[in-house]
């Protein structure tokens, strides 16, 4: 099994939505069937920008949306930049609108299960409901299915691989803004650590890591990247379901990684 830190947020998040407080912090609910639902989005067309020709890193929020992602669609409609949300299906329920705003302003709509379980903890049949119940979610208010989904705390297996059915995308730089929730240090790792490929792991549940992204972002562009969706990132890319990807490998990097030739001064001595 693959662990990592990320996304502990998710407990909270389920606490949050178990409390039904999502209504009383300003969305709508509505009390019949009777309203119309308002037009799918059409969402706008695919950017063509090229990662092997630009320096490219995707920033992806998990497990909202919640009460600061509408200042983060701000921040990022001023900025012209597109992020990947990583959502639970039962946030998207709790707040459609946001979710339809997310496609009608060219950010990806990505599947985090619906509740932030372990998946490696449940049966292959939990593991698809997990999934299912957020795919029909965004569908219902977007119209659109995602194509990728990131496991709960980047927990998963092969049979969670063979369940999901969709490419798994974890993330190269985990800013651990669900533990430190400070403007200062989100700031920092955003700006410093990611290279070219990299996905940045943002929550978009903590007001500290909605702050930090303004400067996020002026950091990032002043060092020469273009910010882009996951799936912009793999352009050209068949992405297979059930692989896990942390990033786009470089292939300058794939090269260094061959083993020197022989004769060469850090290869096997010739013969
Ligand atoms: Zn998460």
């Amino acid at each position: 099994m693959l662990a990592a830190t990320g996304c502990a947020g998710g407990n909270e998040t389920q606490a949050r939505a178990a409390g039904g407080q999502a209504a009383a912090a300003g969305e709508p609910r509505q009390e019949t069937g009777q309203e119309m639902r308002p037009p799918s989005p059409s969402p706008p067309p695919p950017r063509d920008i090229d990662c092997d020709q630009v320096k490219c890193v995707s920033l992806t929020f998990d497990d909202g949306p919640g009460e600061h992602t509408g200042r983060l669609l701000d921040t990022l409609k001023a900025a012209g930049v597109r992020a990947t949300f990583f959502m639970l299906g039962q946030m998207v329920r709790e707040h459609p609108d946001l979710v339809r705003r997310m496609v009608l302003e060219g950010h990806e709509v990505a599947n985090h299960t619906w509740s932030h379980r372990d998946l490696t903890g449940l049966s292959a049949a939990g593991v698809r409901s997990q999934i299912e119940r957020t795919q029909e979610a965004v569908k219902d208010v977007t119209g659109v299915e995602p194509a990728l989904m990131r496991p709960p705390y980047g927990a998963t297996d092969e049979k969670v691989a063979r369940a999901v059915g969709m490419p798994q995308i974890l993330w190269s730089v985990d800013t651990m803004d669900w533990r430190h929730r400070s403007l200062v240090r989100n700031t920092e790792v955003g700006i410093q650590e990611p290279v070219h490929g990299d996905i940045v792991l943002y929550h978009d549940i903590h007001k500290p890591t909605v702050d930090s992204i303004p400067k996020v972002i002026e950091g990032l562009k002043e060092r020469g990247f273009t910010l882009v969706t996951v799936t912009e990132m793999f352009q050209g890319e068949k992405l297979t379901p059930g692989e896990t990807y942390t990033g786009r490998i470089e292939e300058a990097a794939q090269v260094a990684a061959d083993p020197p030739p022989s004769g060469s001064p850090a290869g096997p001595p010739a013969r």
